[in-house]
């Protein structure tokens, strides 16, 4: 399986980091070492001294599926899900000045959380959903699938021109603002309405 993200999905965090707005998704990948497992603290690299969370709304492809049109993409999903994508934000900076590809900085191992899924049909409307991450009781970046530029479906029509999507490849739609680092000690929950669906010790 694969792990497609996208970037700079919501303007208030395009904002936050000083971004120039997209003319198209921004897109990269993880690869499946990148996954957390289940239960197991998050530990922050050697290599960052800057590791930020970034809550996002993720999408489990079902079908196998290439140049979907978005007007048949909701076929292709049947669960919706929480996670981080953990960035290293001083080595993308530094990757992003010289214009160098940002896999070291978003694609090492256990850069990407995943929590328990949701059946779609648990949403009257996809692009109507609120989630949020809280650490150590505080709420830090909350968000609404509604304010995503490009929603879903759109997402899904754009990569699948690149990459042809697969069963089990998840989507990580972007985050909203409210980015920050984290350190030893922390805990991070993240919910998708009121349901608790994932919680990661930093280490
Ligand atoms: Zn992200």
């Amino acid at each position: 399986m694969k792990i497609i993200c996208i970037g700079r999905n919501y303007t208030k965090h395009i904002e936050e980091l000083e971004n120039e707005k997209p003319e198209h998704p921004v897109v990269f990948c993880k690869p499946d070492t990148a996954i957390l497992l289940k239960k197991q603290p998050f530990f922050i690299p050697d290599f960052s001294d800057d590791v930020h969370h970034e809550v996002e709304i993720l999408v489990k492809i079902n079908r196998v599926g290439k140049y979907i049109d978005r007007k048949f993409a909701h076929k292709y999903y049947e669960e919706i899900g929480l996670g981080i994508d953990f960035t290293a934000r001083d080595l993308q900076s530094q990757l992003k000045a010289k214009g160098l590809p940002w896999e070291k900085a978003k694609a090492f191992d256990g850069s990407a959380v995943i929590g328990n899924w949701m059946p779609k049909s648990e949403f009257k409307n996809v692009d109507d959903i609120n989630f949020k991450l809280i650490k150590n009781d505080e709420v830090v970046q909350d968000g609404n699938t509604s304010l995503m530029l490009w929603k879903i479906d759109e997402l899904i029509e754009y990569v699948s021109k690149y990459f042809t999507l697969k069963i089990g490849d998840i989507i990580f739609t972007g985050t909203p603002s409210g980015v920050g680092k984290v350190i030893a000690n922390d805990r991070l929950k993240g919910y998708i309405e009121d349901n608790e669906v994932f919680s990661v010790a930093i280490k």
